[in-house]
């Protein structure tokens, strides 16, 4: 197994490390003013960031897994808030339409995604269905050349900010897993709308949104791949988006470490440093041991899908593994923080609500372990 990125790669890397470096000055100007600098977003854009996945016949980069895993530890480091589209726009959705979108679709989408002017949503979760997806209410019936849309989507991240939404409802209720079908929706289709921003504890703060589709005229050609395999889709494009959440666990992970190691180098306690408290030393070692772990599972998986191997066990591993270790991570960074580390505004403090949703998100770690163990006992 080689780890070590191609030079072009590793340019790619460090380049967003910097990027990350000087953006994460503005840090401190984003908890003052509960605003995100416009000069971190326009950054961002230039750099490429939305087309990552996307094909450069469409504009995007293309750039091949590990190296993509490495930027997006990188980009992991910044406030999740500096950048929500940019892992909208790496995430299922645009996994869905490069594989299984038509060519009017490719065409109309992917260009304007890649270039982050487009922005995409992605709705499974419903207030009656989440870790089981079969359960899902929302419907989708044919009439003539439209479908009807109808059924209530919630949890939706940066709906208010979607031109379309990739939505998933049963087409023939019937057929179980075969009924559920995946269609392109634009976000402004008469009878959707937008519940209020539903605030978190972090991650996406003013991100959230309920939907509400009530006979919806979808056209036909809204139709992604064939009837009946959105849930195959869907499945497909949440291999990578669980190792996207190792990669944004991680990246948390080092921000605390990074940000912890500093603070116990210059603060003082009983005379002397933190850092010369063996308590503490050994605290750190356990941080630096969790995130050394979490980045090798993490990068071996990302290799294996590199080269065409089912990564769906290695996938519920990565997803638990990094997103509990940055859990440790983040409590450990707050805890030698004192009481600074549980006050707003520190990087830390920040860190720790952050984390907490990428244990819940891309299916729970409790359905991972589910997936684990059906997997060993088969
Ligand atoms: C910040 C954020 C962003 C999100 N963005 C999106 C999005 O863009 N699009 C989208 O479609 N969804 C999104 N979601 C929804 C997310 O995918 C769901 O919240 C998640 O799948 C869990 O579903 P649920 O909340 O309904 O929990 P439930 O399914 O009700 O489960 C609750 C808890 O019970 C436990 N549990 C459930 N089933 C089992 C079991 N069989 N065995 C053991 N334990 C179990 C787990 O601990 C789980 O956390 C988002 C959620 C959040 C918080």
């Amino acid at each position: 197994m080689d780890l070590d990125l191609p030079a072009e790669a590793e340019a790619f890397r460090r380049a967003t490390r910097e990027v990350v470096d000087d953006l994460l000055q503005y840090e401190p100007e984003y908890h003052r003013t509960d605003t995100v600098p416009e000069v971190v977003q326009e950054t961002l854009r230039k750099m490429g960031y939305y087309g990552m996945t996307i094909p450069e016949a469409y504009g995007g980069l293309e750039t091949d897994k590990l190296a993509a895993a490495a930027v997006h530890v990188e980009l992991s480091r910044l406030p999740p808030q500096f950048w929500p589209l940019i892992r909208s726009a790496v995430g299922p959705v645009t996994h869905a339409l490069v594989n299984h979108g038509t060519q009017a679709q490719k065409r109309a989408n992917l260009p304007h995604m890649a270039n982050g002017t487009r922005k995409i949503s992605f709705a499974v979760t419903e207030p009656d269905c989440g870790s089981d997806v079969l359960a899902m209410r929302t419907t989708a019936v044919k009439k003539g050349s439209v479908y009807m849309l109808n059924g209530t989507k919630t949890f939706i991240s940066n709906a208010n900010k979607a031109d379309v939404i990739l939505v998933f409802a049963y087409t023939d209720r019937s057929k179980g897993r075969e009924g559920i079908t995946a269609l392109l929706v634009d976000a402004r289709t008469p009878g959707l709308t937008l519940s209020p921003a539903m605030p978190t504890t972090g991650w996406m703060e003013d991100g959230l949104f309920e939907l509400n589709f009530n006979n919806c005229e979808i056209p036909a050609d809204a139709l992604v791949g064939e009837e009946g395999r959105g849930f195959f889709y869907a499945l497909e494009g949440l291999n990578e988006a669980r190792l996207n959440v190792g990669c944004q666990a991680v990246g948390c992970g080092d921000i605390a470490l990074d940000t912890t190691l500093e603070y116990a180098k210059q603060r003082k306690t009983f005379g002397a440093a933190l850092a010369s408290h063996q308590a503490v030393q050994h605290m750190l070692a356990d941080m630096a041991m969790d995130q050394h772990g979490a980045r090798q599972v993490l990068f071996e998986a990302v290799w294996r899908l590199s080269r065409g191997e089912d990564v769906r066990l290695r996938s519920s591993m990565v997803k638990v593994m990094c997103t509990e270790a940055a859990g440790r991570t983040a409590d450990r960074a707050v805890q030698l923080h004192g009481g600074s580390g549980y006050c707003r505004g520190t990087v830390v403090e920040r860190v720790y609500r952050d984390v907490r949703v990428l244990r819940i998100f891309e299916g729970a770690s409790e359905i991972h372990r589910n997936m684990i163990a059906k997997h060993l006992l088969r």
